[in-house]
């Protein structure tokens, strides 16, 4: 359809200097620089799923983006190209015009060129596929965390879970408190320099997309590690820790999705080089934990209470300490 045409060069078609051939062709091209390995990623936003009818359109064009850029940062790539595929109920002026311009800020942000995509009418489906670039073998990968290091996050946790939680009605907060975990939950700030950052720092990163103890988890298992966290080392917001005799906000500290902050490990003698990328990368760390020898019989994964008990933890996703 001629729609079709008008759309994608309206809305998605833009400059692409970081690449050979953008939009326009069947394929766009690219050119990787010598002695570096492309990091690819994709992630769908799906309505209904990740976002309710009627979300803000720009907000959705940020949040597409960031995800992805999110994936990029826990590698320690430098996100070069995008590509997106869109499934659209109708063609509505105004929220194609919002959405890629929440979009376009941030590639614009990160210099990073949309290059393609495909677009489509069906169920509202945005899906970004991510490419960057990283020196040969320099990867942070999730298998990488060794006995002895230390555990650390990035920013503070569980905020957007509990935007989420006020959403669904499952706590109560006040407005400024929910627009304070809003802005989290809508226009998470993927943490690409400090991924950069930790480069040669770091043994292994992931980033928190479903909660810490999920993608410690990750960490854990690739790595053939086990590991011991402290719960009052967790680093919460100010709205957060107000409402911590909450069960919801217990479970979006330890559990909650979409904060998008990076996860890592690093030898205890890093630790003054990871303080300084986290300095250079403008946001704070924090050490929650440290690796440990995987032994049969012991949970992989332990948290310890204020008190030094151990909470009690049902799998990866959830703790039963609190129910
Ligand atoms: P084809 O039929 O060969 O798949 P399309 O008609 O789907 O080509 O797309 C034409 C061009 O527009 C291609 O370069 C494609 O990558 C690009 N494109 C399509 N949809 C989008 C989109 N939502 N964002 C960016 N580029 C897009
Ligand atoms: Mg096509």
């Amino acid at each position: 359809m001629t729609a079709e045409f008008d759309l994608i060069a309206r809305y998605f078609t833009h400059p692409a200097p970081g690449a050979v051939l953008g939009v326009g062709d069947d394929c766009a091209l690219t050119r990787v620089r010598a002695g570096h390995e492309l990091a690819v990623s994709a992630d769908m936003l799906v309505e209904g799923r990740h976002f309710f009818r009627g979300a803000d359109a720009r907000a959705l064009g940020h949040k597409a983006l960031a995800v992805n850029l999110s994936d990029i940062a826990a590698m320690g790539a430098t996100p070069r190209w995008a590509t997106l595929a869109l499934a659209l109920p109708r063609v509505d002026a105004r929220w194609l015009r919002e959405f890629s311009a929440g979009f376009m800020a941030l590639a614009r942000k990160y210099k990073v060129d949309l290059i393609g995509g495909d677009t489509t009418r069906g169920p509202l489906n945005i899906c970004v596929q991510i490419m960057g670039e990283l020196p040969r073998g320099n990867a942070l990968r999730r298998d990488g965390a060794r006995a002895g290091d230390e555990i650390w996050v990035s920013g503070r946790l569980g905020d957007a879970a509990l935007a989420l939680a006020a959403l669904q009605k499952k706590i109560k907060l006040t407005r400024a408190e929910r627009a304070a975990c809003e802005s989290r939950l809508h226009r998470p700030q993927p943490r690409v320099a400090l991924g950069l950052a930790l480069r040669g720092i770091a043994h292994s990163a992931i980033d928190i997309s479903d909660g810490l103890l999920a993608d410690l988890g990750h960490i854990l298992e690739r790595s053939q590690c086990a590991a011991e966290i402290e719960f009052a080392a967790l680093p919460a917001s100010a709205v957060l820790c107000r409402h911590l005799d909450r069960v919801a906000a217990c479970r979006a500290l330890l559990a909650g999705g979409d904060d998008y902050e990076l996860c890592f490990t690093a030898a205890p003698r890093q630790r003054a080089r990871v303080l300084a990328a986290a300095k250079r990368a403008g946001v704070a760390v924090t050490a929650i934990g440290r690796i440990k020898r995987l032994t049969k019989g012991v949970p992989a994964l332990l948290v310890r209470a204020p008190d030094g008990t151990p909470l009690r933890l049902k799998g990866a996703g959830g703790f039963d300490h609190f129910i």
